[in-house]
């Protein structure tokens, strides 16, 4: 297996759960971390501008991280099915970024929303939106699946319950192996 990319709304801890990947081979890229190398030449100072931008301008961020990414071979991708902009939710995995990385398994890390504004709000390294959260678990399915219609992905979903994240890892864990 060579690309995985997992999926989740800020503060579900998909960073958490896809730290095993090192283990299996696999470097773990940060897709909002590359389109920000990107965006800082440009002049943007913090990553959680980037989604504020000009649409057009997130897209041609992605396109250079996407094009990026997709040279690095055996990868596990940390990035998102959807990006929620002031003008509605941007797909993380559009057409062109979905099969330049032509990925094997499309991950969706979730939880309950509860569980997920509670992690938020003990994180204070990040400007999170407050936003309805089972409505964007909702549209990142619906994402998700389309980026998996057109490149043959799968389509895997770890759930990532409070004082259960050994359980996320080791599904995490059997994506890997096979
Ligand atoms: P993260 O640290 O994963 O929350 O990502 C930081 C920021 O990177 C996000 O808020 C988005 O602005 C951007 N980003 C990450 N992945 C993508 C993607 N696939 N498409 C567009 N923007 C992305
Ligand atoms: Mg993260």
């Amino acid at each position: 297996m060579s690309v995985v990319i997992v999926t989740g709304v800020p503060g579900v801890g998909k960073s958490t759960v896809m730290a095993a990947a090192e283990e299996y081979g696999y470097k773990i890229v940060n897709f909002g971390t590359t389109m920000f190398e990107e965006a800082q030449k440009e002049g943007v100072a913090n990553r959680d501008d980037m989604r504020k931008l000009a649409v057009e301008d997130q897209q041609r961020l992605q396109k250079q991280a996407g094009e990026k990414i997709s040279q690095m071979g055996d990868v596990v991708v940390d990035t998102h099915a959807s990006i929620l902009t002031p003008s509605g939710y941007m797909p993380g995995l559009p057409e062109w970024t979905v099969k330049a990385l032509n990925p094997d398994v499309i991950v969706l890390v979730e939880a309950t929303p509860d569980e997920i504004a509670g992690r938020r709000s003990k994180d204070a390294s990040r400007a999170r939106d407050s936003d309805d959260i089972d409505l964007h678990q909702n549209v990142n399915r619906e994402y998700a699946s389309t980026a998996a219609v057109m490149t043959g992905a799968t389509v895997s979903i770890i759930e990532n319950h409070d004082n259960q994240v050994d359980d996320a890892v080791e599904q995490f864990r059997k994506i890997l192996k096979k």
